[in-house]
């Protein structure tokens, strides 16, 4: 079993990707897989952001799981914590007014 080499994606999304010749498009193409074993799905494949795909096998097998989920962690824990400082002081007015 042969180690394929690694390439950095030549779209330029800094993810590693390796071929494998058992992994192949319709087509024939050979097509990028992650270090996970994905396919990758690059963010700045003008083919992905630009026209829908008809007949991409790829489209309806992998979820899109890219530079959003990183958003959405960011977003969430960004949220988490302004909601618990409004809770720290709606506990404090609660507080105050109940003694008062
Ligand atoms: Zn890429």
């Amino acid at each position: 079993m042969g180690q394929s080499p690694s390439y950095q994606c030549n779209y330029g999304c800094g993810t590693d990707i390796h071929f494998d010749d058992d992994v192949k498009s319709e087509s024939g193409k050979s097509i990028p897989l992650e270090s996970s074993g994905e396919p990758h799905n690059c963010p700045k494949n003008p083919y992905n952001s630009g026209k829908k795909s008809t007949g991409s096998i790829l489209a309806g097998r992998q979820k899109p799981a890219t530079m959003s989920d990183v958003d959405i962690k960011g977003t969430l824990s960004n949220i988490q914590s302004r909601l618990k400082s409004i809770e720290d002081k709606l506990t404090a007015v609660l507080a105050n007014n109940g003694v008062e």
